[in-house]
């Protein structure tokens, strides 16, 4: 089955108590690409600019990541990005964002993946979110993230997405602030009303809760990680997870949605191990698979 995600590849500095990472590759859909392709393959569609420093396809060499829809785009530049945690490593305030591609228009879906099924648009302006969904002849499930910048300036654009796909994967303030709502579990209800099936709200070092139309809920903590590096790409990596395992499983039944969620908390429990892909470049499956049955026995009573 085909997965295909667009997103963002950032030059990224990030700041944590335990040190900086200075232009480290980062970007949406590079952490949900590394992730997911521990599941299944992905087809990766994106745009830099010629002065993005990172050979993607070195970076993703022996992964199962198909880099056709890998757009370099002369006179232009590659996206930004620049956060600082603070000591909780759950809350980070954004230094800089330079939106640079991604203000323009979105890369193009190669003829080649316009027939993939399941699709994630990751984190990027929700217009080109739209725009790269309409290049999908017929997805099956469609999943997307957005950030709390892309809620305040282009509500409009993200509410037409909010029709058009099944699952939106969002953090908890993210939610409380397009929902205009404190309460959670009201506010997932007020995002189901805006059209997705599902809501998955992410909620740091706390897990993760799952709200669906049928009015199924979920919850999951996060597995319990005792050296936080970076927590940046979580969200990504936990998407990635995620849906790799629904395209491995060929299933979007509650029942899986429940098991990939497990797997999307065990993936990003990695990622925050290191610095940029650092803590996904030095495991395999085994060690997802392990971490995967330690979270089962750690919640189950
Ligand atoms: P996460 O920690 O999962 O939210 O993902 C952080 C990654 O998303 C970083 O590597 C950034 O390059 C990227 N990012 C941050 N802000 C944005 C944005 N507004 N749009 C797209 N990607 C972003």
């Amino acid at each position: 089955m085909s997965l295909l995600v667009t997103g963002s590849i950032g030059i990224d500095t990030v700041k944590t108590p335990f040190g900086v990472s200075e232009n480290c590759l980062g970007g949406s859909a590079v952490y949900f690409s590394y992730a997911a392709s521990f599941f299944a393959p992905v087809r990766f569609v994106g745009v830099v600019g010629p002065d993005c420093p990172f050979k993607l396809a070195e970076v993703f060499k022996g992964r199962n990541v198909d880099l056709a829809g890998l757009e370099v785009r002369e006179k232009s530049k590659t996206f930004r990005w620049s956060g600082t945690y603070l000591d909780d490593m759950d809350n980070r305030t954004t230094d800089y964002l330079e939106l640079n591609v991604l203000a323009e228009a979105p890369p193009k879906v190669p003829a080649a993946f316009s027939d993939s099924k399941y699709v994630f648009l990751a984190n990027t302006a929700p217009k080109l979110q739209l725009e790269l969904l309409e290049q999908i002849k017929q997805p099956q499930f469609v999943a997307a993230d957005t950030m709390n910048c892309w809620i305040e300036s282009n509500l409009s654009h993200l509410k037409l997405l909010l029709k058009r796909i099944d699952c939106l994967i969002i953090n908890e303030d993210e939610a409380r602030l397009l929902a205009c709502e404190k309460n959670l579990i009201k506010a997932g209800k007020n995002i189901l009303d805006m059209g997705p099936k599902a809501v998955l709200i992410k909620k740091g070092h706390a897990g993760s809760l799952l709200c669906s139309t049928n009015g199924e809920q979920f919850i999951l903590p996060a597995f319990p990680v005792e050296n936080v590096i970076d927590p940046t790409g979580a969200g990504d990596s936990f998407a990635g997870g995620f849906m790799g395992y629904l395209v491995q499983k060929h299933k979007t039944d509650v029942k899986s949605l429940k098991e990939a969620i497990a797997y999307g908390t065990v993936t990003a429990s990695f990622t925050i191990e290191g610095f940029s892909l650092n803590g996904l470049s030095t495991i395999n499956r085994a060690d997802i698979d392990a971490r995967f049955e330690a979270l089962r026995k750690m919640t189950s009573f």
